[in-house]
């Protein structure tokens, strides 16, 4: 959709649209956006950012995910620039890849290995090929509408896939236990591995928290198989529980992505895995030209440090708890009915009645336009660096909000 005519914005989308395929892609595909959001931005700082345009937002979506601590952390800047000082992309890792491999094995419940890539899809494609070299089967279990990056065997678009890409992609239905159970049945011998989110994050839905039984029949199904359990933390990770997010409910997976908040907006993803799978993780042949550069793994370990000395976690769900009740009560006051699903320091809005998602968008127009960088049909993020007065400015956007849709309604 379009930006506002005349601004900065609009300028550069439309030099985008001639020397970039369609101006954009993906996620941010300008027609993804909605009506009067900024495409480009110039500045973030703490939990603040600024478009090019030098409009300034609160912001609730932290970079769809990696920003976990606040845009320009000190601890996690200094440590980068120490890093790249001393050399970054060099013909091996630096000794700081020994370090984080460490920390995450210190830290992660399940894992007793680590290794690192750059995205979140590099990181669930390995995942995949460690689970199919160390079972020698092929068929993966993957829940319906469940998102683990672009990759041919994932996206959640058809254009330019072929069948065979997805020959051995069986579905699910997440948190349903029937379900689960056929496509374990249709797998028969050849079940390598079943993937699965944190919890239910789907595009455009309220959100689910896995049940303890889904949870639990998962590992067992896995077990019984002698399959791989694949936990997606890509998206949840290090915002739900620094062991890993099943902790909780006491399920390990044998083998986990991670990527996003894994080093506070810095390029990294790792695969964490059990010792069931290291020897195949050793004999599969993964790499990319930037898997060793030594800046964002520093960045990583001063952003794992840093949100233990913080207490992020607990900062994140106090806040998110704070914007939860805030906006549960402005929709009971201008009697305009919302949902909110999921984890709070991920929450998810959607409007009641609402199919063509008119009422979300018009409520994130309008806390747009005073100073709240929401999202109508994806999850939000909290960072570290919300505090009360930020949530409480979030909340006087929302309330303006709330006041568009119940006009237009
Ligand atoms: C974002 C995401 C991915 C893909 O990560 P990229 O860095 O975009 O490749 C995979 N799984 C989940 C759950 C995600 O949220």
């Amino acid at each position: 959709m379009a930006s506002l005519p005349n601004s900065v914005d609009a300028a550069l989308r439309q030099r985008a649209a001639r020397v970039v395929p369609g101006g954009m892609w993906g996620h941010l595909n300008a027609a993804k956006l909605p009506d009067g959001y900024p495409q480009f931005f110039a500045r973030a700082d703490g939990c603040r950012l600024w478009d090019v345009d030098g409009n300034a937002y609160v912001d609730l979506m932290c970079s769809w995910g990696p920003i976990v601590l606040g845009h320009h952390h000190p601890k996690v800047e200094e440590a980068v620039r120490r890093q790249a000082a001393a050399g970054s992309c060099m013909n091996g890792p630096g000794a700081v890849m020994v370090e984080l491999a460490e920390r995450l094995v210190a830290t992660i419940a399940h894992a007793d290995w680590a290794m690192f890539q750059k995205n979140g899809g590099d990181a669930t494609t390995t995942c995949v090929t460690i689970a199919r070299a160390g079972t020698g089967r092929r068929k993966v279990l993957v829940a319906r509408g469940s998102y683990h990056g672009s990759a041919p065997w994932c996206s959640p678009s058809v254009v330019g896939v072929t069948a065979e890409d997805r020959a051995h992609i069986l579905h699910f239905d997440y948190n349903d236990i029937a379900s689960l159970e056929a496509a374990v049945d249709q797998a028969g011998a050849d079940l390598a591995a079943i993937i699965v989110t944190a919890f239910r994050h789907d595009l455009a839905r309220d959100q689910a928290l896995p049940t303890a039984a889904f949870a639990a029949r998962v590992r067992q199904l896995c077990n019984a198989a002698d399959a791989a359990l694949i936990l997606d933390d890509v998206r949840a990770g290090f915002r739900i529980h620094s062991a890993g997010s099943w902790e909780p409910l006491g399920v390990r997976p044998d083998l986990s992505s991670w990527s996003k908040a894994i080093a506070n907006g810095h390029p990294l993803a790792a695969v964490t895995g059990n010792d069931r799978f290291r020897e195949a993780a050793a004999a599969v042949f993964v790499t990319g030209s930037f898997w060793c550069e030594a800046s964002s793994m520093a960045a990583s370990l001063a952003t794992l440090e840093a949100m233990a000395e913080e207490g992020a976690i607990d900062r994140m769900t106090a806040m998110g708890q704070r914007l939860r009740d805030g906006l549960a009560q402005l929709s009971s006051a201008s009697g305009v009915a919302i949902r909110q699903t999921g984890p709070v320091q991920m929450p998810m809005v959607l409007f009641d009645d609402d199919a063509d998602f008119r009422k979300g968008e018009l409520f994130c127009a309008t806390a747009l336009r005073h100073g709240a960088y929401l999202h109508p049909r994806h999850n939000m993020f909290l960072s570290a660096a919300h505090r009360e007065a930020d949530i409480d400015r979030v909340l006087a956007a929302a309330e303006k909000g709330f006041a568009a849709v119940r006009g237009a309604g």
